[in-house]
């Protein structure tokens, strides 16, 4: 009997207590030994009086060191800062790491898509400095730091290296924003000579994109600046099948938050239709990092079962309509359940 270890779970917004709660279920009866600590942030804070992004929930995080995150929604002006930024400034986690792979039973354009996106998390053009220079003129800063680019181009290299991967490719516009995105080019460049067994070359992002969809099966690991990094996960997942089928982990240093890459979906949200998938996938993704932390084989056991299951239960036509199927989200989690070993 292994001990339970406990993880901070943030349902979210939207479609984020729907999909939490239907992975919630699928953990607990895939035995994973999880202990939930329950925080608020979003709007679902706001509603309870605290603010979008209440202190306890970081403390929460940095305490426990695992979350696994719903979509939050900020409210458009009044002034709030993003809670996805804020969250990811506050507790530096730095790197984004998202998966981004063809799956049977989920037919799309290509076969065989296996990429990764390493998003530089912190800082570029999501840094948040906005100001009114006049009545006329506004600004918003990208912003790059020596320490930030080193960090991310070192943590990069070390997911090609440690996962062994083919090669890494690094999606820049350093022909414009010189300044910028050449500091981002020369930390790469930099930190390449500690990882000089590690394939690395550049792409300009307009033709990368271009590249990207005319034949993904050419890229590997991409790393880029936050914004870039925003856009080109939602266009990759575009490649697989959609928003529904794509996992996310945002880590840092100490603290590791799991999240789909999707939004808040308000379109769909409360009908009971969103796709947990991103979402469970996240959660198999933080298993695998609790295992690597703990070492402890529950965790394992449980991440291999899960991952087994949704790809049995996917190859056999159980899906959500995002998918072209007709279940909603909890069936498609019973249809997991049923699956597992
Ligand atoms: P946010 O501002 O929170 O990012 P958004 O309006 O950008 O919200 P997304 O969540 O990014 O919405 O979703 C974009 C589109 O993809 C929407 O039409 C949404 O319904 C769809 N979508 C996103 N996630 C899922 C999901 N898990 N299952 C099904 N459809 C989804
Ligand atoms: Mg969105």
């Amino acid at each position: 009997m292994s001990s339970k270890y406990p993880v901070v779970l943030i349902a979210g917004d939207g479609i984020g207590p729907e999909v939490s709660d239907a992975v919630v279920e699928v953990l607990k009866a895939a035995g994973a030994p999880l202990e939930w600590i329950s925080c608020d942030a979003g709007l679902a804070a706001l509603g309870k009086g605290k603010d979008v992004m209440p202190e306890e929930t970081l403390d929460a995080v940095k305490k426990h060191h695992v979350a696994l995150k719903g979509p939050c929604t900020t409210p458009v002006g009044k002034g709030f800062t993003s809670v996805n930024v804020q969250l990811r400034k506050k507790l530096n986690l730095f790197a984004a790491i998202r998966p981004v792979r063809s799956l049977d039973g989920v037919p799309t354009r290509y076969e065989d898509v296996d990429l990764v996106i390493v998003r530089e998390n912190t800082e570029g053009l999501y840094s948040g400095v906005e100001n009114r220079i006049t009545s006329n003129v506004v600004t918003t800063l990208k912003i790059a730091t020596v320490e930030g680019t080193e960090r991310i181009a070192k943590r990069a290299f070390e997911y090609v290296q440690k996962r062994g991967r083919k090669k890494l490719t690094v999606f820049h516009k350093a022909n414009i924003m010189k300044m910028s995105d050449g500091l981002f080019l020369d930390s790469v460049a930099k930190l390449h000579k500690d990882f000089s067994d590690v394939p690395y070359d550049t792409q300009i992002i307009d033709a990368g994109c271009m590249k990207l969809v005319q034949d993904p099966t050419k890229f590997d690991v991409l790393l880029m600046e936050n914004f870039y990094g925003d856009v080109v996960s939602d266009l990759a997942a575009g490649l697989v099948g959609g928003l529904g089928v794509v996992p996310g982990s945002n880590i840092g240093f100490e603290d590791a938050v799991f999240e789909a890459v999707h939004g808040s979906a308000p379109d769909i949200a409360g009908k009971g239709i969103a796709n947990p998938l991103a979402l469970l996938m996240s959660s198999v993704m933080m298993l695998n990092h609790m295992y690597e932390k703990y070492g402890d084989k529950q965790i394992h056991a449980a991440a291999e079962s899960i991952k087994a299951a949704y790809n049995k239960a996917l190859s056999d036509g159980e899906k959500t309509g995002d998918l072209g199927g007709s279940l909603g989200t909890q069936e498609f989690a019973k249809a997991v359940i049923s699956r597992l070993s």
